[in-house]
């Protein structure tokens, strides 16, 4: 079994997950395919000016491979705009800096940290220590039903995926 990726950490979701060119008809019009990490590192390096160091930390990852996820995107979205393509943002291997759980059982809510969710700890409640525990950070438009797998399937019950 291949070993899982590690989960870059993502502290703002898109709040956009679709962009489309005007005039170009939609059966002729393609689409480039942007991870939810993707647009991170655009945030971080493009917008926020942060140098590519604090980029790595700040997403959990090494500089080399933040420095690959940050040339992918920026592939891509001078694909789009280069070619009057529709950009898609969805999907991707992250975890939210702080995630909001809620327990099944008796409704208790807390917020969970990346570090935790990135370590697969098994959650429970921590005022019942009930393992129905669920997330409850709503996917933003554009992201439901994404490839992501920020949380491994059946691991959270109810569990989103986004
Ligand atoms: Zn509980």
């Amino acid at each position: 079994m291949p070993r899982p990726m590690k989960l870059r950490c993502v502290a703002q979701l898109p709040s956009v997950g679709f962009f489309r060119p005007v005039g170009i008809p939609v059966n002729v019009l393609e689409e480039v395919h942007l991870s939810v990490e993707e647009a991170e590192s655009i945030r971080l390096k493009d917008l926020s000016r942060l140098e590519q160091e604090g980029c790595a930390q700040r997403m959990h990852v090494s500089r080399p491979t933040f420095h690959r996820i940050l040339e992918s995107a920026r592939g891509k979205l001078a694909d789009a705009l280069v070619n009057g393509k529709a950009i898609q943002i969805e999907g991707g291997n992250f975890g939210l800096r702080q995630s909001r759980f809620r327990c099944s059982n008796d409704g208790y809510e807390w917020d969970v940290p990346f570090e935790v969710l990135a370590r697969r700890v098994p959650l429970s409640c921590p005022v019942c220590s009930s393992a129905s525990v669920q997330s409850v950070t709503p996917p933003p438009f554009g992201l439901v039903g994404g490839s992501g797998r920020g949380f491994r399937g059946g691991r959270f019950r109810g569990e989103r995926r986004w």
